[in-house]
């Protein structure tokens, strides 16, 4: 492994600053980060101390006061809570269904694969029509499954908390940029504010990123199997799969709650994306924009029979 330097200085030679000189401007681990993460989307990557953080950073070094984002209806309710609150620094933001054309007039068109929790997969080809600049949050789906890139998105998203780290153990955000002016615009603007990842987390995405592929399969053929069979529960009514990844969302007829406290092998906790399962409701969050017996489902690395097994006792609580 890349040894963690967590130096916040390196020393001139004859001097002159080398590459590195001062950790907020860059650092080795990042960079060996952000290379391997860039060649995994096609793109320049940059870190970012969370998803959150790396939404921000983008908007506000790629836009101006007065400019418009459009957001995908039912993608992350944070990245439209986040896009309210810029409102009062002067960057308008409406919402529209991605599996259409965007609205004429977005300067920024902000795309979500697949939405979080809705599951919705967004028109690539209608958004790259668009004269806006495309944004696509590929959190869920990993370059595994999408390269955004080479479908002529501009910009490529992560919550790396989630796939990308893998384990529960790591905040981290990530812009993996087309075009190299874009990128060099970001670092410097990400220089400036300090909103820069720790040599921690950056390590801990390298170890990760080493077992993305194998992970994001076994999620994969374990959530499809598991989807199959909520599909033909009684108790269940609606089923939200996009067929590849390890999140899915089902409605169920009874009580979501007693569901998610009966859990007993899946983790009864928020986020997604780990090698262990979790469950949960989404209306604490979300309020009414989710169905009240909405649960999000983000299926780990566990036995498929023993997540089914306790998928079913919980929902006999139902
Ligand atoms: N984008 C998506 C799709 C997410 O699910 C999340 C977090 O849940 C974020 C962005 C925000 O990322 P973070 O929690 O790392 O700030």
């Amino acid at each position: 492994m890349q040894p963690l330097d967590r130096s916040t200085i390196w020393p001139y030679r004859d001097g002159e600053p080398g590459d590195f000189y001062y950790q907020r401007y860059a650092h080795p681990t990042g960079v060996e980060a952000e290379r391997v993460l860039g060649a995994l989307e096609d793109g320049e990557a940059l870190l970012f101390p969370s998803g959150s953080a790396a939404i921000t950073a983008l908007v506000l070094a790629e836009l101006e006061p007065g400019q418009t984002i459009a957001l995908a209806e039912g993608a992350y309710y944070g990245t439209g809570a986040l896009f309210r609150s810029l409102e009062g620094w002067g960057l308008r933001f409406l919402e529209f269904d991605q599996t259409g054309p965007p609205p004429a007039g977005a300067d920024l068109l902000w795309l979500e694969a697949p939405s979080n929790p809705f599951l919705t997969m967004p028109d690539l080809e209608a958004a790259v029509a668009h004269p806006g600049r495309v944004v696509v949050d590929s959190t869920a789906a990993t370059p595994v499954y999408l390269r955004p890139l080479d479908h002529g998105a501009d910009y490529v998203l992560h919550s790396a908390t989630k796939y990308l780290g893998g384990h529960h153990d790591l905040l981290l955000g990530a812009v993996v940029c087309r075009d190299k002016a874009a990128a060099a615009r970001l670092r410097e603007f990400r220089g400036r504010t300090g909103i820069v990842a720790t040599p921690d987390s950056a390590w801990l995405l390298l170890r990760s990123l080493k077992t993305l592929r194998p992970r994001l399969e076994r999620q994969t053929t374990t959530a499809a199997e598991l989807a199959e069979r909520l599909r033909a529960h009684p108790a269940v009514d609606e089923v939200r799969y996009p067929g590849f990844g390890g999140m899915l969302s089902f409605d169920i007829e009874g009580d979501a709650r007693q569901v998610e406290v009966s859990v007993r092998v899946i983790t009864n906790a928020t986020s997604l994306g780990g090698v262990d399962s979790v469950i949960e409701t989404r209306r604490r969050w979300e309020g009414d924009r989710v169905p009240p017996n909405l649960l999000r489902l983000s299926v780990g690395l566990e036995d498929a029979e023993e997540l089914w097994a306790d998928l079913e006792q919980a929902l006999s609580k139902a």
